[in-house]
């Protein structure tokens, strides 16, 4: 016969998990960046209006980021405000990058559950009643997988494959092959997300980073509805290098193992030459193995300058603590401006 042992602590935690604290009829709010995205504005407005209305949510609202855009999207932002009391915009001064219009998009959402999409409909509004049902049943964050990259080019569907495959490799988190920046998280991860401080922001290692119960849906990615994509290969390149930078000291500590690879190795060699002219007496031809030796060290040495500059100039961004983005303006939101 086991006795009751009086344990309150773990009697409340019991209690706490059999009843959840989230809300049965959330409050929504829906993320968008956008980028010169007038084109697909106005139809993604509508659409997502179409699914949200038939959701039960307690309140609801969109947040639009419009990310410095060079044509009219924030003026149709505007006037999609007077017409639809739950929008919130705003406006940076500049082009901050899309990482910098997630991260204000989540400070601002209030939701208990927040919606992350991109304003160009290739993320279909249509996912997020799946979604919402994950997060009913006890998901904290939903990942919206690509299914088929077929509307990517060959080239960078490869160059993708790569990076996921060297990022596992290296970095302390798994990323998600094929997840975008579709998601749907709870109110504590959008508070997990906007406690880091970090200005390189990459959004795939961060959500990955920060844990909690992750789900997936697979959908199909739609065509751009207009305009085309804001993402060169060198801008893709660059993002790429700071998401393993961010996530990764690999590359940093790689080098003091080929150091020592390479003194053993020449220790090796050094010895040998020694006890060789010792044994044979001196012997001058040798320009070839020098020249080889000279032009491989100092190629090895750039190379690891080269990583160690990438590293120093991360930590330069971050040291300089600037602000991740600077606002313009703000329309739909009840405190003036902060
Ligand atoms: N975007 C942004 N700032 C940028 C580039 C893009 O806010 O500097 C937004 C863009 O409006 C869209 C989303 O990020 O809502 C995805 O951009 P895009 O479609 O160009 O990327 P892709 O789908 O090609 O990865
Ligand atoms: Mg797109």
């Amino acid at each position: 016969e086991t006795a009751t042992v009086s344990r309150p602590d773990l009697h409340q935690t019991l209690a706490a998990a059999a009843t959840p604290t989230q809300p049965a009829v959330p409050a929504m709010s829906v993320v968008v960046p956008l980028y010169n995205e007038s084109g697909s504005l106005n139809l993604l407005h509508e659409r997502l209006c179409g699914v949200l209305d038939a959701l039960p949510l307690a309140r609801r609202e969109i947040v639009f980021v419009d990310d410095g855009s060079r044509d009219t999207t924030f003026a149709e932002v505007a006037a999609l405000c007077l017409r639809d009391p739950t929008i919130k915009a705003i406006r940076f001064a500049r082009n901050f990058g899309k990482e910098a219009a997630m991260a204000a998009g989540l400070r601002a959402a209030t939701g208990d559950v927040i919606v992350l999409m991109d304003g160009d409909l290739q993320h279909p509004p249509e996912l997020i009643p799946e979604m919402l049902e994950r997060w009913h049943k006890g998901a904290r964050m939903v990942t919206a997988v690509r299914r088929s990259r077929d509307t990517d080019p060959w080239l960078r569907r490869k160059l993708s494959q790569a990076f996921y495959g060297l990022f596992r490799r290296v970095s302390e988190v798994a990323l998600t092959e094929g997840g975008g920046d579709y998601r749907l998280f709870d109110r504590t991860v959008v508070d997990a997300i906007n406690s880091l401080p970090e200005r390189t922001r990459f959004m795939k290692g961060i959500t990955s980073w920060v844990g909690f119960r992750h789900e997936q849906v697979d959908f199909e990615p739609a065509e751009r509805a207009a305009g085309a994509s804001a993402w060169s290969m060198w801008r893709l390149g660059r993002y790429a290098l700071d998401g393993l930078s961010a996530f990764s000291t690999l590359p940093l500590r790689v080098w003091s193992l080929i150091g020592l690879g390479m003194a053993a190795l020449s220790g090796a060699y050094g010895g040998w030459l020694v006890l060789r002219t010792m044994i044979w007496g001196v012997d001058v031809p040798g320009y070839a193995s020098i020249m080889v030796a000279v032009l491989f060290m100092s190629g090895i040495q750039l190379i690891s300058l080269g990583v160690l500059g990438e590293y120093v100039g991360r930590i330069f961004t971050e040291v300089k603590a600037r602000p991740l983005y600077l606002v313009a303006e703000r329309l739909g939101f009840e405190e003036p401006r902060r």
